[in-house]
């Protein structure tokens, strides 16, 4: 934690996951498939060098290329960094070796995991073999990881002969999940906002200079530039300034399990000179109006208004929130 991080402030883990689909072209069909069957294959360029993994275009000449050929199973370590600490989904769970492994009958480096004990039993040069999994689908994990074997082991199976790519039924897409994981703090300002929150009160920030009160508050002033300090409790009701109809499903059913059509507003409350949004309930969606005054309703534990319900006073006048439209 920096020094500049208040210690009161919240965090919370985020993770931001999808899976992203891709086809295979011929060449790196050929490769996954070859490793289901414990077969690594790697590329003839022009130049007669052959680049594992491979890849369907020569880096030198931009020709296409197609000529497959088989390296072997062993391979040397060209160049590594010891892992302590394993994340989650990486190839070990146990401290490990990233290596770059030159494999027999290839000229470039595979990135991989390598099995030591510790990094006084890794170094550049050393002989390394792959372990396979023992559940093989087409994919670069079908190689579970290297693992060392002696200097004077001779070169497993084939080096560098050719391979005709041909595999019954070959894999031709493969989904690589995308995934962000990381520590999500919200800042100081938006920290005293959520826990006001937990307590069911509505606060926000005051612009020394402009006055304005800003809700939720951003920790400074986006007009006057300044910092907000001022804590200012606002609403509890407010005055809906503009709204749209939803008619469309959220996707989103455990989050967001509302029956269409709803009412979804931009609410000015009383005190606040920005607009928040809320869902408006209690009242039929083709009732909703502008300048229609609403106060918060809270359901037990949560962090912020379930939706806002009619408070049954006379409508706003419309110069009273213009500004906030
Ligand atoms: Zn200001």
């Amino acid at each position: 934690m920096t020094s500049g991080t208040a210690p009161d402030v919240l965090r919370a883990p985020l993770v931001v996951e999808f899976p992203f689909t891709r086809s295979l072209g011929p060449v790196q069909s050929a490769f996954l498939s070859g490793l289901r069957l414990r077969t690594v294959l790697g590329v003839r360029t022009s130049d007669r060098r052959v680049l594992v993994p491979p890849v369907e275009y020569d880096p030198v000449t931009a020709a296409e290329l197609r000529e497959l050929v088989e390296v072997g199973a062993t391979g040397t370590v060209t160049t590594w960094a010891w892992n302590p600490t394993p994340r989650p989904q990486q190839p070990l769970a146990t401290p490990f070796a990233w290596v770059l492994v030159r494999l027999d009958g290839a000229d470039t480096a595979l990135l991989h995991a390598l099995d030591a004990p510790g990094p006084e039993h890794v170094r550049t040069g050393m002989r390394v073999r792959i372990r396979w999994a023992e559940r093989r689908e087409g994919a670069i994990t079908d190689i579970a990881c290297f693992e060392p074997c002696a200097a004077d082991e001779p070169p497993a199976a084939a080096t560098a002969v050719a391979h005709d790519g041909r595999f019954d039924s070959p894999v031709t897409g493969i989904v690589a999940t995308a995934r962000l994981d990381y520590t999500h703090t919200p800042g100081r300002a938006q920290t005293r906002y959520l826990r006001a929150a937990a307590e069911q009160r509505i606060t926000g920030e005051r612009c020394p200079k402009c006055r304005k009160v800003y809700v939720p508050p951003r920790g400074a002033c986006p007009t006057c530039g300044v910092a907000t300090d001022e804590q200012v409790e606002v609403g509890p009701a407010g005055t809906v300034t503009t709204f749209c109809i939803v008619n469309i499903k959220s996707q989103h059913l455990k989050v967001l399990d509302i029956e269409v059509p709803y009412v979804y507003a931009h609410i000015a409350l009383d005190g606040a000179d920005l607009a928040l949004h809320g869902r408006i309930g209690g009242i039929p969606y083709d009732q909703v109006r502008m300048g229609l005054r609403v106060e918060p309703v809270w359901t037990e534990g949560g962090r912020y208004p379930d939706h806002y319900r009619p408070t049954g006073e006379p409508d706003a006048d419309y110069d009273t929130y213009r500004e906030l439209v």
